[in-house]
C-alpha cells in the first residue's frame, strides 16, 4: 500500500467546509491543539508557495488576490505533498480543501478514506462580511485577530510573538464578495457529495468558538467509537 494510503486508511480526518471567515481556521488550530491532529490549511500552503519568487508561486498569487480558486490540479499536488509529510499526527484536519467537486473525488478516489468526517460550518453572508473586514492577520505567526471582537493587546501587534497585524489583501470587501459568489456556487455539490456518503454534519457557525469545539469534540468521539 502507498504511504498515503497507508496514511489515510488509518488516521482519523476531520475535513472543516464553510464559507472564508466561518472559523474554519480557528477550529483548525483549536482542535489541532487539543487532539494532537495535524492542521492542513490550503489557503496557508498556497500562501508559503506564492512567497516564493516562482512562476508558480506568482501564478498562485495572481488567484489569491482576485478571489479565484487555484487550480484542481496544482492544489491537489500541493496538498498530497503534505499529506505524506503527516504520518506521525493522531489525525489529520483540512482547512480549506476541497473547494470543488473535483477536489473532493479526486481525494476520495486517492486516498480511499475510511474515518472521514466531514463538517460543514454554515455562517450568513452578512456575518461573514462584517467579521473578515476587520479580521487582521500576524504577519509572522499566522495568529487571527479581530478589531472589535478578538483585538490584540497593541494595536498593530501580535499578543504571540509581536509580528506586525495586517488585513490580507484577499480580505477586502469587493474581494470577499468574489470569494462568496464562487464558494455559494461549489459548496452545495460538495455538501451533496458526502451527504451520500453519510459523513456531513452541519454546525451552526455564529455560536461562540468554544461551544463549536465543543459540538465537533463530541461528533469526533462518537464517530470514532461506531
Ligand atoms: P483561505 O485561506 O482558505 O481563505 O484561502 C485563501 C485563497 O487560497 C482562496 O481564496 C483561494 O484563492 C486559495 N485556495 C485555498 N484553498 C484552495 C483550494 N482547496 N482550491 C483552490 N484554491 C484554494
Amino acid at each position: 500500500m502507498s504511504l498515503l494510503k497507508n496514511i489515510m486508511n488509518t488516521l482519523p480526518i476531520l475535513i472543516l467546509l464553510g464559507p472564508p471567515g466561518s472559523g474554519k481556521g480557528t477550529q483548525a488550530k483549536q482542535l489541532s491543539k487539543s487532539l494532537h491532529y495535524h492542521h492542513l490549511s490550503t489557503g496557508d500552503l498556497l500562501r508559503n508557495e506564492s512567497k516564493k519568487e516562482t512562476i508558480l508561486g506568482k501564478e498562485i498569487k495572481a488567484y489569491i488576490d482576485h478571489g479565484e480558486l487555484v487550480p484542481d490540479e496544482t492544489i491537489i499536488n500541493i496538498l498530497l505533498q503534505s499529506l505524506r509529510e503527516s504520518n506521525n499526527s493522531e489525525g489529520i484536519i483540512l482547512d480549506g480543501f476541497p473547494r470543488t467537486l473535483t477536489q473532493a473525488q479526486l481525494l476520495d478516489k486517492k486516498c480511499g478514506v475510511k474515518k472521514t468526517i466531514v463538517f460543514h460550518l454554515d455562517v450568513d453572508d452578512d456575518t461573514i462580511i462584517k467579521r473578515i473586514i476587520q479580521r487582521r492577520v500576524c504577519v509572522q505567526c499566522g495568529q487571527l485577530y479581530h478589531l472589535e471582537f478578538h483585538p490584540s493587546k497593541k494595536p498593530g501587534q501580535c499578543d504571540i510573538c509581536h509580528g506586525k497585524l495586517e488585513q490580507r489583501f484577499d480580505d477586502k470587501e469587493v474581494i470577499i464578495k468574489k470569494r462568496l459568489e464562487i464558494y455559494h456556487r461549489e459548496m452545495p455539490l460538495i455538501l451533496k457529495f458526502y451527504q451520500n456518503h453519510g459523513i456531513l454534519v452541519h454546525i451552526k457557525g455564529d455560536e461562540s468558538q468554544e461551544k463549536i469545539t465543543e459540538s465537533i469534540k463530541i461528533k469526533i468521539a462518537k464517530k470514532l467509537v461506531e
